[in-house]
């Protein structure tokens, strides 16, 4: 996973180690990583906003041992890199179900979560993934069948939600999306359920309409989460995508599918850089129990460190 960054990185490191880090020495270092980053699938903002920290850090320093050279640039840019996760807002998903259902003991209300994201990112999977992760804590969970677009989304879910005990609320093909996820909602209201999982659409005819339906279901049934999937195999699109999905939307967090199959892992550390919004999870194959917590901390490290 991501071994096109961890040697990227690595590289860096071989590089200052052995050089002077005379001004010349870290332009050129700095302009092959820069080259190394892109070819990661990192987004070009987040090459320029590493290079500057790196070239701030470098340039004029004064260090003798060539170990104490690869500890010092190991520093610097995990610090680069974790300046840009420390700016979002932690969140916890389990923990906020907990709490509400907690809180809301007396008047039950369900936590409610939206998923956006483009067709074949991995959303439905992810409903089931998360669907199953929940009820192994013990968080009971019924799914909305909100993607009344792609042919057979419904089916799909619903196939999921079978498999795994859990209760799928439906209307036919064309139907809207925010009466889905309402009956989802009314449904878990009346039965106390402690989470709703909403599915959505992926692709309308145009993005605005596909914008316009998710602003329509955030206003009929009020997420308590919005969390959009993006396909780490993506590379810089998916950051696009991530960016017009929170132009329209302003989602809480992300989750990155497909993350065993990325050897690049630049969506990875993109993501957060460009939206301020944290991955919570990562996807890492196409079973039930493969989705991950995501830790930033073991991120930067294993890219870092191996
Ligand atoms: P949707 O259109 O966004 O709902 O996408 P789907 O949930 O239908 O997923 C599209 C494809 O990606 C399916 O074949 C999934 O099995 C596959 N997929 C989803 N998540 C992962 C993952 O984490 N790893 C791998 N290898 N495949 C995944």
């Amino acid at each position: 996973m991501f071994d096109k960054l961890k040697s990227a990185f690595g590289s860096l490191t071989r590089l200052a180690t052995h050089s002077s880090l005379s001004k010349e020495d870290v332009d050129s270092i700095l302009s092959e990583f820069e080259l190394a980053l892109i070819e990661s699938d990192v987004a070009q903002e987040v090459v320029e906003g590493i290079t500057k920290d790196l070239k701030g850090a470098l340039s004029g320093t004064k260090v003798a041992r060539s170990e104490d050279k690869a500890d010092f640039v190991k520093t610097q840019l995990k610090e680069s890199i974790h300046k840009s996760f420390a700016s979002t807002t932690k969140v916890d998903l389990i923990g906020a179900i907990n709490k509400k259902i907690k809180e809301t003991k007396n008047e039950f209300e369900p936590f409610v979560v939206l998923f956006l994201g483009i067709n074949g990112t991995g959303k439905t999977t992810t409903v089931a993934r998360l669907a199953y992760l929940l009820k192994n804590k013990k968080i009971s969970v019924v799914v909305a069948c909100g993607d009344t677009h792609r042919a057979g989304a419904i089916e799909q879910l619903m196939e999921h939600a079978e498999r795994l005990n859990v209760k799928a609320i439906a209307q036919s093909y064309g139907s809207d999306p925010a009466a889905v996820a309402k009956d989802a909602e009314l449904y878990a209201e009346a039965h106390r359920v402690d989470a709703v999982l909403i599915d959505s659409a992926g692709r309308i005819q145009t993005s605005k309409n596909l914008m316009d339906e998710m602003q329509k279901i955030v206003r009929v049934v009020k997420p308590d989460l919005k969390i959009f999937v993006g396909d780490s195999l993506a590379g810089n699109d998916v950051v696009s995508q991530a960016k017009e999905f929170k132009a329209f939307t302003d989602f809480d967090a992300a989750i990155l599918t497909k993350a065993d199959a990325d050897v690049k892992g630049g969506a990875a550390l993109s993501i957060t850089y460009i939206t301020g919004k944290p991955i919570i999870y990562l996807g890492v194959g196409q079973e039930y129990k493969d989705l991950v917590p995501f830790n930033e901390e073991k991120f930067v490290e294993s890219l870092i460190e191996d």
